[in-house]
């Protein structure tokens, strides 16, 4: 394997001086001479130092003349014979990624060799290459809504300051939460830690009647941002349990949306999460069994599930239309064609979505190798060092601006060109609801 060299050169301090071991990663890098070399795969740097265990800082950097004295050294790789790094010399690829490591009386062992070893890393990975968008991708209507609900009641209560709760996740993305918590929303995972009276919005998976019921008894005011989809598959479940049923629920235990469809009928309704399960599954009476499905499944997964349904129980009902959403089977569409065709998939998206795990699930059983990331710095540059075309998608509930943001990063490894792929296009709005909507 190729091992680029690495040099160590002369910077300019960056303002503040880093503390012992501390790692600033140049976003940009002034050269004396030469233009600014813009260093766009800074933020996919910083996150390899900030997995390692190093704190970092990211910012411009400016070099000085080979042979100044300084105490700030940069890693760069590999040098050029004229002294600017290769990497700045292939623009307009932008391919210029420099990570500047302190001083080696920085106080913090290994740092700066460790600098120098990703910046050999980040050179090993700088080639051409195609980042191929799945579309559809990121934000569905129902998060959508979710979120412009929160919002819409930040802005206002904020002149009162009265507080907005949302129970647990508004939808399962750190970066929404955190961008709504910093704008004030306030989550909890239960309603005890609302106080009486207060207003409460209800995230997009949906809730149980016993959490309705306890926040009427507290005298809540609340904001219900369930998605339709869901609360479609929550009165499936009631009417199918009204008619004497026992209702077959196939979903993840554990997850939001599913205890709150359990909480609808919970002495009718048993979880399947597999065919076994359903080879064990025992019920009163198997000529009235129906069965529903979470909204964000695997549909090859759980068509074999609902054919495992169908062998054991052929007389058993299912809903009207399926319960996997639009949003769920549009992604998984777009994300088999996108993979089929790619080297390596990115699935942007927060572990504890659904929807995400299930596409890089997908692509992974399609035979294509794929990563779940939140953000751009979650990507490791070996995974995709060697990748001509880099399959790109987001979860439901993963901003676009997340996906631009990895785009950018990738630019940082050497010239880009960006393809849609595109199986469908999506024009589904839901409206909020009325008391958002009537103030
Ligand atoms: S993924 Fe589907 S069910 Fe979930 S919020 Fe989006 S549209 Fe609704």
């Amino acid at each position: 394997m190729n091992h680029p060299a690495v040099h160590m050169a002369p910077a300019v301090p960056p303002a503040g001086a880093l503390a012992g071991g501390e790692v600033m990663v140049a976003t940009e890098l002034a050269i004396p001479g030469h233009e600014t070399v813009p260093c766009p795969a800074a933020p996919l740097l910083a996150g390899t130092f900030t997995r390692a265990g190093h704190p970092v800082r990211t910012g411009p950097v400016c070099l000085l003349p080979e042979g100044t004295p300084s105490s700030f050294h940069v890693a760069i790789a590999p040098k050029a014979p004229t002294g600017v790094p290769a990497g700045a010399r292939s623009r307009p690829g932008g391919a210029a990624v420099l990570a500047a490591g302190p001083a080696p009386a920085s106080g913090l062992p290994g740092a700066e060799g460790f600098a120098q070893g990703i910046v050999q890393q980040w050179a090993r990975a700088v080639r051409p290459r195609t980042v191929l968008l799945a579309s559809p991708r990121s934000l569905c209507a129902g998060v959508e809504r979710a979120i412009e609900v929160v919002e819409a009641l930040l802005e206002r209560h904020a002149g009162a300051g009265r507080p907005v709760f949302v129970r647990r996740q508004i939808v399962h993305n750190t970066h929404v939460v955190r961008d709504l918590e910093s704008r004030g929303a306030v989550f909890v995972e239960e309603l005890d830690e609302v106080p009486d009276g207060a207003v409460v919005v209800f995230s997009a998976h949906g809730v149980s009647p016993q959490v309705r019921e306890e926040a009427v008894r507290r005298g809540l005011e609340v904001v219900d941002a369930t998605c339709p989809l869901v609360t479609k598959v929550h009165s499936e479940a009631r009417r199918f349990a009204a008619r004497g049923d026992t209702v077959v629920l196939v979903g993840h235990a554990g997850h939001e949306e599913v205890e709150g469809t359990l909480g609808e009928a919970p002495e009718a309704t048993v979880l399947v999460q597999s065919p076994d399960d359903v080879t064990a599954l025992r019920v009163p009476d198997p000529a009235r069994v129906s069965y529903l499905t979470q909204t964000t499944l695997a549909l090859d997964e759980t068509a074999e599930i609902i054919t495992a349904l169908e062998k054991r129980f052929p007389g058993i009902r299912g809903p009207g239309s399926d319960d996997i959403c639009y949003a769920t089977t549009n992604r998984q569409h777009a994300l088999q064609a996108v993979a089929a065709r790619a080297d390596v998939v990115l699935v942007v998206g927060s572990a504890n979505s659904s929807n995400s795990v299930r596409l890089v699930e997908l692509a992974r059983r399609s035979g294509t190798p794929a990563h779940l990331v939140d953000d751009v710095t979650g990507i490791r540059t070996e995974w995709v060092q060697d990748a001509g075309v880099v399959g790109l998608s987001a979860g439901a509930s993963a901003p676009q601006a997340l996906v631009d943001d990895v785009v950018a990063a990738l630019g940082g490894l050497g010239p880009v060109t960006v393809r849609e792929h595109t199986t469908v296009t999506e024009t589904v709005v839901f409206g909020l609801p009325a008391a958002v909507r009537s103030r």
